[in-house]
């Protein structure tokens, strides 16, 4: 029986493929499709799920404590609307800030202010320091890696496995270079994995000894209550591990309600210890009178408690797991037997990690966009935009129709199946 492995292929049934995957990706074309699985933006009907929020709060514009959001103030946001969030993340109401409707503004804010200003545990501010370096799991979130590079700050790759960083390698890095002041985590259904941080990780990243005293953890967790399936991601408590570790300052966490209620105007969140916060807000307050409380107030009243959170949640579940579902089958279906390709499958969030034949993943972006599927341009999940191996496709399911997301991964597979025959053929 011939075999369905393009690497175990002789000469004659490589070339045999690979027209079969030419006239395929004719065809493909011959269809005109404008089709996009770019960015993990959430569909139409996902924003839908969130559509009482244009008409809240209505007339009654004050929080519990009586607070007219309407007016300036409250730099640290509303205390009611912090107790649902600091729940699910298992942060203290005072140690938590409620913000505007982007985390990554409070990302960029924290490093500028560290290079302007130093953290409160730095000896001078990061932009005096003869160099900055970051470490970044790799593949990672693409958007954590633009902050860094914009500003020159050096970022150094490091595994990622399935559960967390390879921290044997944090460690070595972390306690050798007291350059090392920071490094990007996405502790839950990371960006693009889908990862999930064992609880060993987690610790270890906590409170393993670093060079640098003001070493800080840039925790995003931005799918903290995003599960696929019905059980919902750890929260661990990595502010309480780092403090009893003797290193109290050096998590930084972020969520927001981008990919729970409008990715456009939600509300952003950031824990931390009690000294980050001051310094933070006393940063803040120089750009801000206060935040848009309105949106928060309307946020609490939406949700109500954290469980109206995880009930909003399930209705996202019931949107997105069908579309993950059938990306795996897709991918199963059309790749499983070719064996030049290997995927994840997240429990949650909003990405799956396609890893092509090595040299590859370039090409099939190439082949893809020709076709009218755009693809997150290669090497994107890697600091410098640098995959070293050239293999690596962030796909993002959930914007597309399910007709639509039908059609790109079909494609998709096509185009990794066409680029690993030409390259096999060398
Ligand atoms: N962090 C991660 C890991 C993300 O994937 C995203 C959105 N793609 C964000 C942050 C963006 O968050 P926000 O909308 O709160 O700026």
């Amino acid at each position: 029986m011939p075999t369905t492995q393009l690497g175990l292929m002789n000469p004659d049934e490589l070339a045999a493929e690979h027209e079969k995957q030419t006239e395929a990706y004719r065809a493909l074309q011959a269809r005109g499709l404008a089709l996009d699985l770019t960015r993990g933006k959430p569909s139409p009907e996902q924003l839908d799920l969130a559509s009482d929020l244009l008409t809240l709060p209505g007339e009654n514009f004050r929080d519990g404590s009586g607070t007219d959001c309407r007016n300036y103030g409250g730099l640290q946001g509303l205390p009611e609307l912090r107790a649902i969030f600091g729940e699910l993340l298992s942060i203290p109401v005072a140690n938590l800030v409620a913000g505007n409707n982007a985390s990554l503004e409070i990302m960029h804010d924290l490093v500028v202010w560290a290079l302007l200003h130093g953290t409160v545990d730095s000896v001078r501010p990061w932009s005096q320091e003869p160099v900055v370096r970051f470490l970044c799991p790799s593949p990672g979130y693409d958007r954590h890696f633009a902050i860094t590079e914009s500003v020159g700050i050096e970022m150094i790759p490091v595994r990622m496995n399935p559960d967390g960083p390879d921290v044997a390698e944090v460690e070595r890095l972390l306690s050798a270079d007291p350059q090392i002041k920071g490094m990007w985590c996405v502790p839950n259904y990371a960006n693009p994995t889908g990862a999930v941080y064992s609880d060993e990780v987690v610790r270890a990243l906590a409170t393993m000894s670093a060079a640098a005293p003001d070493f800080r953890l840039f925790w995003d967790n931005a799918y903290a209550v995003h599960p696929l399936a019905e059980a919902f991601p750890p929260a661990y408590d990595v502010l309480g591990m780092a403090d009893e570790a003797g290193h109290p300052n050096r998590p930084y966490v972020f969520a927001s309600t981008s990919k729970v209620t409008f990715a456009g105007a939600g509300v952003s969140f950031l824990g931390a210890s009690t000294a980050n916060l001051d310094w933070y807000l006393s940063h803040f307050g120089k750009k801000s009178i206060g935040p848009d409380k309105l949106n928060q107030l309307r946020h609490l009243r939406f949700f109500g408690d954290a469980d109206g959170v995880r009930a909003h949640m399930a209705k996202h579940r019931e949107i997105l797991a069908p579309k993950f579902a059938l990306v795996q089958q897709i991918l199963d279906d059309r790749l499983g037997a070719s064996k030049v390709a290997s995927w994840t499958e997240p429990a949650g969030g909003y990405f799956v990690s396609l890893d092509v034949l090595e040299g590859t993943a370039a090409r099939t972006i190439a082949l893809a966009k020709d076709a009218g599927i755009a693809l997150t341009a290669a090497g994107s999940a890697f600091p410098y935009k640098q995959d070293p191996e050239d293999k690596n496709i962030r796909l993002a399911p959930s914007f597309p129709s399910t007709d639509e997301l039908a059609a790109a991964m079909d494609g998709v597979a096509t185009c990794v199946l066409l680029a690993a025959t030409e390259k096999l053929r060398g």
